[in-house]
């Protein structure tokens, strides 16, 4: 059923805590985490409790999770002391744009320049 924990998934597997993760928010419905190989100072994801694939995905089903999503991404960003300094949030979808866990995802990056277009 859409939204259920899948087996073979890494981030259900963090949700469940059978699999460790450095948690840095929590809420009802969402679960922040720093980044296994960070890309930048502050690279922290975002990911909702309920499995969907991508954020598209999870902001047709779940709205209001897709919104929480965002709320925590702002909030992590001031807790890490770069929502002044500027940071990225990045959902990156399908394979050919880097996807790698097809569990819904925002990437939060700051603590340095952030070139844009991105690469
Ligand atoms: P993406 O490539 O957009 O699907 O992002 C997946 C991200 O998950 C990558 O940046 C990985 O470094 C990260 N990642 C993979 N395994 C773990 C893990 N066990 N704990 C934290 N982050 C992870
Ligand atoms: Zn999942």
């Amino acid at each position: 059923m859409a939204g259920e924990p899948q087996a073979d998934c890494l981030f259900c597997k963090i949700v469940a805590g059978d699999v460790p993760a450095t948690v840095v928010r929590e809420t009802e419905t969402t679960v922040a985490f720093r980044d296994i190989n960070p890309q930048a100072p502050t690279h922290v994801l975002v990911i909702p409790r309920a499995h969907y694939p991508d954020a598209g995905t999870l902001a047709a089903a779940q709205p209001a999770v897709a919104a929480d999503i965002l709320r925590e991404a702002a909030q992590v960003a001031a807790d890490e002391k770069v929502d002044t300094t500027g940071f990225r949030v990045v959902f990156n979808t399908g394979s050919g744009a880097g996807q790698t866990v097809f569990h819904a995802h925002a990437h939060v990056l700051g603590g340095r320049g952030l070139n844009w277009p991105p690469g």
